[in-house]
């Protein structure tokens, strides 16, 4: 559902309207975002580069990675896993959310309002404003900033919980008490661990997916007649591969793995702010 579109300015692209953007591309953004992009909800992803993750010297409980891993080659393996699944990604900050009402009231003495689509035809219930390029309009939000909240102060109805660190209160899936947005990591008080705030991030993605049309949605591959061959209908989300295509994509999984671990990651060591020259 893209409109026209406005380049920002250090790369990546935002767009005029979509169906959701994530705000935080950590590990709990990434993930839901290769979750809705793989549905095919039109994803950006709006982030600066400043997962916490970064400053880990040596990822060694997150699952998959038995000698562990660099945590910025971990970053950059969801960052191409979402790119891969379809979602874009804007470098730069998100300074405001409002809920479309709220920005159109705003405006409504405003002419250029009038060029603006209308809610109603593209279904958008927020507008995403950013420090580097247009607003977007989405129907989606996914919080994932950490303990950064600033940018939700304008919407009614976000609950804040300060426990020294800002938090955002949400039901058991990850809904906030505004309807279209969610909160997913850290940032919605999951524990302080890579592998919980990625789990939860896929959590809070398919919940949004089972909210918006898709109930009981699961993202399966599954082995050619899994569910045909007995007589029942792919379900929403999955989908079946034949012997042929599996090998493919198994051998295209292998290429790719060498390629990405031939070489230590070439970012730097960061470590806590106060601790840098
Ligand atoms: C030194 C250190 C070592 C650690 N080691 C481990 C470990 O060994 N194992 C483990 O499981 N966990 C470890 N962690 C914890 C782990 O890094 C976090 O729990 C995890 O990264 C939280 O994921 P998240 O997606 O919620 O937050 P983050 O990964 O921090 O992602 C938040 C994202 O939000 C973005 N953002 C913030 N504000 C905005 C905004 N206004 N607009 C757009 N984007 C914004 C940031 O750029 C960032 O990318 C460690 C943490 C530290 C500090």
């Amino acid at each position: 559902m893209t409109d026209s579109g406005a380049d920002g300015p250090d790369g990546g692209s935002t767009d005029a309207s979509r169906d959701v953007v994530v705000v935080g591309g950590g590990v709990a953004g990434l993930t839901a975002a290769v979750f809705t992009a793989r549905q095919g909800l039109d994803t950006l992803v709006v982030d600066p580069g400043e997962s916490i993750l970064r400053r880990n010297a040596h990822l060694e409980n997150f699952p998959g990675f038995p000698l562990g891993i660099n945590p910025r080659q971990l970053l950059d393996r969801l960052d191409e896993q979402a790119a891969g699944a379809g979602a874009d990604r804007f470098d730069g900050r998100v300074t405001r959310v409002a809920t479309v009402g709220a920005v159109d009231d705003a405006a409504a003495d405003d002419p250029a309002a009038n060029a603006r689509p209308d809610a109603a035809a593209d279904g958008a219930r927020f507008v995403v404003e950013t420090d580097g390029a247009d607003p977007v309009r989405t129907r989606y939000v996914v919080a994932a900033t950490k303990n950064e909240v600033g940018y939700l102060e304008g919407i009614d109805g976000v609950g804040i919980v300060d426990r020294g660190k800002a938090y955002v209160d949400v039901d058991e899936r990850g809904r906030t008490g505004v309807d279209g947005l969610y909160a997913a990591g850290r940032l919605a008080e999951k524990p302080h661990q890579a592998a919980v705030c990625a789990g939860h991030g896929a959590e809070v993605a398919v919940t949004l997916l089972e909210d918006d049309d898709a109930p009981f949605y699961h993202d399966w591959v599954a082995p050619e007649g899994y569910f045909t061959d007995r007589g029942r209908d792919v379900p929403p989300g999955c989908e079946e591969i034949d012997a042929d295509e599996r090998r493919a994509r198994e051998a295209a999984a292998l290429d790719a793995a060498r390629e990405r671990s031939a070489e230590p990651h070439p970012d730097p060591q960061e470590t806590h702010p106060s601790l840098e020259d």
